[in-house]
Parts: C-alpha cells; structure tokens; sequence
C-alpha cells in the first residue's frame, strides 16, 4: 500500500484535523422538530423549568407544521405560528408578538437577518416574542437546507457551512470506526458540521478547554476510567475556552442515547448561567431562548 498523504503530527490528530476530512455534513431528519418536542417533554418531568420545557415543546411542533409546509417569507411564517400559539402564550408574550406582527414587511426582514447573527433588541417591547421570530426563521431555513446539496466541510468552521449560521450546541456520537465524532448543529438550518472532538469553535485552541456539567448534590464522582474517557463525563456539558473565553454546549449522545441538541440544550441552561458566571461567553446561540439584558 502507498501512502498517499503524510503522517499529521499528533497534537493535529487529537484535535480532529485529520478524520474531519472524511465525515460529511449530516442533515437533520425529516421529523427534527417532532421528535425536539418529545425530548423536551421527557426532560421536563421533574425539572425546575417544566413549564418552560412544555412551552417550548408545543413551539416545536409548531415549527414541525411549518417545515412541513410550503415555503414563507418571515412574516408570513410567523403569523402562522402566532395563530396556532395564540391560546398558549403568556400574555406578556402576546403583547409582544403583538408589536412585532404591527412591523412592516421591511422591518421585519431587517430585524430577522440580524437575529440570524444572533443581533437582536435585548430589551424593549418586542424581546419577549423574537424567539418566536427565531423558531419560524429556524423551520424556514432548516426546510429550505435540506432541498440544497450538501457542501463539503472545511476544516474547523466556526459557522454553517450550508447557511453561515452561527453554532446552537455541538453533539457527541459514535463514529463507524467505533470512535467518538462531534459535530456542531446549526442554530439556523439545523444541519451539522464535523469539529474537532477537543477543539474551541472560537478561537482553534485545543489545549486551555474546561468542561463544566450539573451533577446532584449527593454525585461522588468516580475513578476517571483512561480507557473509556467518556464514561464518566456529564450527557449535557459546556466546553469553555481559556483562551478566548467562549462556551460551546456539548450534548453526548454517547451518554444519553436519546438527547438531541436543541432540547437538551434548553434543559441545561443552567450550565450557560454558570459558564456565564465563570467569565465565558456563549459561542452561538439557541433561537428558543434569547438572553435579555
Ligand atoms: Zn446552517
Ligand atoms: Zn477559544
């Protein structure tokens, strides 16, 4: 056999560069939102914010409705998703949405390409509805991705390489060699992209990382295990730069089977308060809860 490419050197490897190459890009399945919602409803049984989970479940379905349809602009997405959420919403959320359905067409658009890059009015009378801005913008783009090819990732892209959204969370999986693979998820098209396993989105560090993950108050953490390194590691985590100070959620399928990003992500806010706390600054964004000032 000859060799047709050299040898990398190994802090390359462990960093990711070298299998990157040769994993696609995976599109979401067909019934990403549906199945979005029933992760929210499982992890919302017993959670401190159950009510918030089941809100956002409902949304999702919503926005399943949406993907399944046919193509809309912004404005007219969203009006379909306020008529079917009307009955549910809390009523500051209604007022809210109120005010961003009386924008102009023009407005509008100009107030979802900024929230595209995660740009958005962190206070005033329309914050309270833009996730809603965010759930339609995400169904419109994740149907409209799926009908193009995929592109072929480059190397450590810190935005989608099908739509140049910026990262909602980054998922663990099983690779077919055996090995764990990550993947970013896109925030927008829900498409994912190939990243290194250890690797800052942000900045390319690979060295400075801390991973920070919610344990009960009674967890003893066991022996570290070398020849299983996830074993032991949280199913819902942020991986936080020490170089740049940012924050990635990493969701281990490896852990929890049947975790999905988006859900799993809104169930562990709590880890981005504390990240938060600690200095680093989120990475992306998840278009079903904005931060406010
Ligand atoms: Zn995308
Ligand atoms: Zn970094």
């Amino acid at each position: 056999m000859t060799p047709t490419q050299p040898i990398l050197p190994a802090e390359q490897i462990l960093a990711g560069d070298a299998p990157l190459m040769s994993l696609p890009v995976l599109r979401p399945p067909s019934d990403l939102f549906t199945r979005r919602a029933a992760r929210l409803r499982q992890l919302a049984d017993s959670h401190a914010m159950a009510d918030f989970l089941r809100l956002c479940a409902v949304i999702c379905e919503q926005q399943q409705a949406l993907h399944d349809a046919s193509q809309l602009d912004p404005r007219a997405a969203l009006e379909k998703l306020a008529q079917a959420l009307a009955p549910q919403l809390p009523s500051p959320v209604q007022a809210s949405l109120d005010a961003l359905l009386a924008l102009d067409a023009a407005a509008l658009s100009r107030l979802a390409e900024r929230l595209l890059n995660g740009d958005y009015p962190a206070d005033g009378p329309l914050f309270a509805a833009l996730p809603l801005l965010g759930a339609a913008l995400q169904a419109q783009a994740t149907r409209s991705i799926r009908q193009r090819p995929l592109p072929e990732p480059q190397s450590q892209e810190a935005r989608c390489p099908c739509c140049g959204g910026l990262p909602l969370a980054s998922v663990l999986t099983r690779g077919d060699s055996g090995h764990a693979q990550r993947h970013v998820v896109c925030s927008m098209c829900s498409h994912a992209w190939p990243v290194g396993r250890v690797r800052c989105l942000g900045c390319g560090n690979s060295r400075d990382l801390r991973y920070y993950s919610l344990a009960p108050q009674d967890y003893e953490a066991p022996e570290p295990d070398h020849q299983r390194p996830h074993q032991t590691r949280g199913a819902q985590e942020v991986e936080a730069c020490g170089e740049c100070h940012g924050a990635l959620k990493q969701v281990s399928l490896l852990q929890a089977p049947d975790a999905e990003a988006g859900a799993d992500d809104l169930a562990s806010l709590a880890l981005d308060l504390l990240a938060g706390e600690a200095g680093y600054a989120r990475l992306g964004f998840n278009p079903l809860f904005l931060p406010g000032t």
